[in-house]
């Protein structure tokens, strides 16, 4: 058979045990890896008989079902580029992605398809919440058809950039960069056919798309798969398990539920992404269940970077030691090293970097150095250990009178008064500073603390410009769904503050 990279290598994983467990359903049956990939294959052929060559782009907009995840896996196999789109998107955003990408296939919500019509000269298939509509029809229907041959170098994938600043670019994955990195977690993180996955993450993000599926089918493990993530329904499902990939909030949604130590007990590995894990979720999780949650740090474009070990000491507040395979530098952004103790910009060199964004060359050339390093645009610091500290987005420094600060270094001293949860800190315009520190901060508990409280706090720890100019105190900060802290919302929210 010819060589389909991204495929061969998530089949593989299973080989011998076509029978065994690959998911649990949340309607509690239960679907084999044979009949995982005959479904997968159906869909390929569904795919091709629509029109589907290969190097084209499919797009989907579809709820979490084991049917988009064969949908996935088909598209791989029959050669084409799937382009996973976040549900969030109202259809007036799917104009940019349709633009951009040209998609030859569509698929969404049979409620959505007048709409996308509308938009698009694409073939529109249809996919339901429950895993039905003309995709699933046409699959049924279809004889399964064996992977079309595809190279390291050839595109599996776009994904597009969340875009907190101007539109969302187009993350091209090649079957080098997800199976390659795939199958390094799977070795560090010691995933085997005994693992039973909790599967919570949506699938149009790299996190639950690529890192949990990816390395679950990699590994032959299995998953209990869930339509989106329930605090409690991941509790309940904890003792049927070994492993949870999450983002920051499911932890801390995780340690408000009753029962957690003994549910987690029978656990083997917490891993956390996507988003700074704080200090004291992990020593709070730690308390709780006895288990250090391992953070690793990634991003839509190189896929996983660094990992905190697996046997060795997994520090909070890093996101551990570069991969096998990745070279990582701090850089003034433009490839020349900082000193040591000195914050820089992240850059990555490997087998997991993208191949750059769609239609975009020249913002490629910007951010994807002619050394092959990544300019991640995080700035980071190495600890003591070497581990890594991801200090926050290059762009969200502050410069105030001139002095750079780093927010997290403020959020930490801030998150660290008692009464207080958590903290953004932004700088906004400023007349006379050209921007001014605020901090946007979430008590415990209201009255918890106040704004002089806080002050009298840090102001011991922290240079006069480091301290914020104004502290707002409010209920919560506002996240997207991977649970990142969105400061662009709230940099526009006080922009006015001292104008
Ligand atoms: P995305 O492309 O949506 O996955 O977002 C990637 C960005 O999320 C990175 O560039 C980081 O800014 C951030 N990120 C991911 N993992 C972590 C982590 N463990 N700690 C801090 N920031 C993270």
């Amino acid at each position: 058979m010819p060589k389909n990279v991204l495929f061969d290598t998530l089949r593989d994983g299973s080989r011998g045990r076509e029978d065994a467990v690959f998911a649990r359903l949340p309607d509690g049956t239960t679907l084999s890896f044979d009949a995982f990939f005959d479904g997968a294959a159906r869909m390929a052929a569904a795919l091709v008989r629509n029109g589907l060559k290969p190097g084209d782009r499919i797009a989907a907009q579809v709820a979490k079902t084991m049917q988009a995840l064969q949908l996935y896996v088909g598209a791989v196999m029959a050669g084409g580029v799937f382009l996973p789109l976040n549900v969030a998107y109202k259809t007036a955003e799917l104009d940019h992605f349709i633009t951009d990408a040209a998609p030859t296939i569509f698929v969404c919500d049979p409620e959505a398809e007048p709409a996308i019509r509308a938009l698009t000269d694409a073939r529109i298939l249809t996919l339901d919440p429950c895993g039905r509509g003309s995709l699933t029809a046409a699959a049924q229907t279809a004889t399964p058809m064996p992977p079309l041959a595809r190279g390291g170098d050839d595109l599996a994938a776009i994904l597009y950039t969340s875009g907190t600043t101007g539109k969302p670019k187009g993350a091209m994955l090649s079957h080098r960069n997800l199976a390659s990195n795939s199958r390094t977690l799977a070795q560090i993180w010691q995933f085997t056919p005994d693992d039973v996955l909790i599967h919570a993450l949506p699938i149009f993000h790299t996190h639950g798309l690529f890192v949990a599926t990816n390395v679950a089918l990699i590994a032959g493990a299995s998953l209990i798969f869930q339509p989106g993530f329930d605090a409690a329904a991941v509790l309940s499902a904890m003792p049927q398990a070994t492993a949870l990939m999450g983002v920051p909030t499911f932890y801390t949604r995780l340690l408000q539920q009753d029962g957690l130590a003994e549910a987690a007990h029978n656990m083997r590995l917490f891993i956390s992404g996507s988003a700074p894990l704080l200090a004291d979720t992990h020593a709070q999780w730690g308390a709780v269940t006895g288990h250090q949650i391992l953070e690793r740090y990634g991003m839509t474009e190189t896929n996983m970077n660094t990992s905190n070990p697996y046997e060795g000491a997994r520090r909070p507040g890093t996101v551990g030691l570069p991969l096998p395979e990745v070279d990582l530098r701090l850089t003034d952004g433009k490839g020349t090293p900082v000193p040591p103790d000195t914050p820089g910009i992240v850059e990555v060199r490997g087998p997991n970097v993208f191949q750059g964004y769609w239609n975009l060359p020249e913002k490629t050339a910007e951010e994807l150095l002619p050394d092959g390093f990544f300019v991640t645009g995080d700035i980071g610091q190495f600890d003591d250990a070497g581990y890594l500290q991801i200090i926050g987005r290059a762009k969200d420094m502050v410069i105030s009178g001139g002095f750079n600060v780093y927010p997290k270094e403020v959020e930490a001293l801030i998150d660290d008064v008692p009464g207080v949860m958590e903290s953004a800190v932004i700088g906004v315009p400023h007349p006379d500073f050209g921007e001014a520190v605020i901090a946007i901060v979430v008590p415990d508990a209201a009255d918890a603390v106040t704004e002089g409280m806080i002050t009298d706090a840090i102001a011991p720890e922290l240079a006069r410009y480091k301290q914020p100019k104004r502290i707002e105190l409010v209920n919560a900060l506002p996240r997207n769904t991977m649970g990142k802290v969105q400061k662009n919302l709230l940099r526009q929210q006080y922009a006015g503050l001292f104008r």
